[in-house]
């Protein structure tokens, strides 16, 4: 017997994101083990440009074992695409590459029954960002075409500029662009947002970052959301996923999502740095004790205080080589600054010495 009872309670899928180690088919009974209502995997080495195809049997073993342990695997599971995978990269070469292995993963959940595919958008490199967001859009559209039914979902990043999707309006522009609007959707990544400068980490700033997106993207392209606490301070633009409570965000956003009302049906997945799979089995009963208590809970406060004090000498760390960051980037900046004008002046001054 499991010491993490699945919630049939809870009104949220919190789950995680699980090892599919020695056969695909283990993530549903791993997932199952610490008490997942959802949940994510690589559907091939996450390393590797080419895995071995799936066997009958596999495919098989996976579809039984999503029966008997009551997953949908049309809804409940959100397997995560390769990271390398970057539909947006000018060089065709490699985005032809990246597109192969897209088709590759796209099949998979297929043969799978699997409804949602989670893709990181890639970046535009350091070519023109428009122009790429566009040749993302039409690989994603061929895509769609070459699959019958599988729901391509956009995570939103941490970076700045070059990165897709760090930016929501990269998100919305893309989507405008798919043919097949009922086959796309976005996953919202907690550390991705806090890290790329939207605040979420209190109730007044959830509730606008929410506003927000609905404006911009719209809630009902929102498909699944990423749990992640941020070691990096707002706006770092640092991708460093952190557990629970021990992060810039702290204990406060996991428990607003625990009580929203856009996210009830979506995967809402763990993917922070937990040593064992059995720390996601603790994170899934502290979100699903979440769900009835509220801002001013003597408990959550004591429970807060002690995460962010478990926490306490990381931030501090990163707190500092933000800064020291931003501090050599406002100098660079400076001196950017200066120079153009001082080429200016000597221009202005040339000219005048022509022309006296
Ligand atoms: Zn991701
Ligand atoms: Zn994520």
């Amino acid at each position: 017997m499991s010491q993490f009872v699945r919630s049939t309670t809870s009104k949220y899928k919190f789950g995680a994101h699980i090892s599919g180690a020695g056969g695909i088919s283990n993530s549903v009974s791993n997932a199952f083990g610490i008490g997942c209502n959802s949940f994510a995997m690589f559907l091939k080495s996450p390393r590797k440009w080419v895995s071995p195809q799936y066997t009958d049997e596999e495919i098989q073993k996976f579809k039984d074992n999503c029966k008997q342990y009551n997953y949908n695997p049309l809804t409940d599971v959100l397997p995560h695409g390769q990271y390398f995978i970057n539909l947006a990269n000018p060089d065709i070469e490699k985005a032809e590459k990246a597109y192969a292995s897209l088709i590759d993963d796209l099949n998979r959940c297929e043969q799978l029954g699997v409804g949602l595919y989670n893709l990181h958008p890639g970046s535009s490199l350091k070519a023109d960002h428009q122009v790429q967001l566009k040749q993302l859009a039409n690989y994603l559209n061929k895509a769609l075409k070459e699959t019958k039914f599988v729901k391509i979902v956009l995570e939103n990043m941490a970076g700045t500029g070059s990165l897709v999707g760090s930016d929501l309006q990269d998100l919305h522009e893309v989507i405008e662009l798919i043919e097949d609007k009922s086959r796309i959707g976005v996953c919202i990544d907690t550390c991705h947002t806090y890290a790329a400068g939207y605040d979420i980490s209190t109730k007044e700033s959830f509730e606008k970052f929410w506003k927000m997106f609905d404006e911009i993207v719209g809630f009902k392209y929102l498909s699944a959301i990423h749990l992640n606490d941020s070691k990096a301070p707002l706006g770092a633009n640092r991708d460093l996923h952190e557990l629970l409570g021990e992060g810039f965000l702290g204990l406060e956003v996991f428990r607003l999502i625990a009580h929203s009302d856009h996210l009830v049906n979506i995967p809402i997945i763990l993917e922070t740095p937990q040593p064992k799979e059995e720390g996601y089995g603790e994170e899934i009963k502290l979100l699903e004790w979440l769900e009835d208590k509220s801002e001013d809970d003597k408990e959550v406060i004591e429970k807060n205080d002690k995460l962010q004090a478990k926490g306490a000498k990381s931030r501090k760390e990163h707190e500092e080589k933000f800064a020291t960051k931003q501090k050599k980037a406002t100098a660079k900046k400076r001196k950017a600054e200066v120079k153009p004008e001082d080429d200016i002046t000597h221009k202005v001054r040339r000219t005048r010495r022509k022309e006296e």
